[in-house]
């Protein structure tokens, strides 16, 4: 038997990126998703990217939403799109903040909130992932920031804040796409 080959991935962030940002999403009713999304997710699935979801949830630490909550929010996401056709792989949540936490354990310096490396460095274990032939999409310089300490491609979507973004990034970056059907697009050029 010949070793199984690593996987491709797509690390999607999840607020602005997927989800219209519209307050803190702490109940399922605030959970809209952009409507190209199930579209641009099948792509990238069809072309063989595993889809793992990357996202900072400082909600918890400060105190806004449990844990057990958020994973029912993520479950219904899961469910919601499996509808639609697609399958996500992983969704991995920093519950951390450093300085604006009221519950103790999650008031601390972590290694997973981005742009810290932590969570694509644990997807990347899990699912034995190539990160030389993955992306990164998202709205923020802290994603951006994350796929470069993670030697993943970065593109950045002007959804969300991503507008905002794109006047903030202090050097031309390539990998600038509409929203994430249009990423998909220049994925599957790039791929
Ligand atoms: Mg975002
Ligand atoms: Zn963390």
């Amino acid at each position: 038997m010949i070793k199984s080959a690593k996987s491709p991935a797509i690390f999607l962030d999840r607020d602005g990126t997927i989800i219209k940002e519209k307050g803190d999403l702490t109940v399922i009713s605030r959970l809209k998703l952009y409507h190209h999304i199930p579209a641009a997710l099948k792509n990238l699935q069809k072309i063989g990217y595993k889809l793992i979801i990357i996202t900072n949830q400082s909600l918890i630490a400060r105190g806004l939403i449990s844990e057990k909550k958020l994973n029912y929010i993520h479950l219904y996401l899961k469910k919601l799109l499996a509808k639609k056709g697609v399958r996500i792989n992983g969704i991995y949540y920093c519950p951390h903040h450093p300085t604006k936490g009221v519950i103790k354990r999650y008031s601390k310096v972590c290694n997973c909130r981005k742009p810290e490396p932590g969570m694509v460095q644990k997807a990347v274990r899990d699912f034995n992932i190539d990160p030389k032939r993955s992306f990164f999409i998202g709205d923020s310089l802290r994603d951006l920031e994350c796929a470069r300490k993670t030697g993943v491609r970065f593109i950045l979507v002007l959804t969300g804040v991503g507008k905002k973004t794109l006047k903030e990034l202090s050097q031309k970056h390539s990998f600038i796409a509409g929203n994430l059907l249009k990423a998909s697009k220049l994925v599957r050029e790039l791929n």
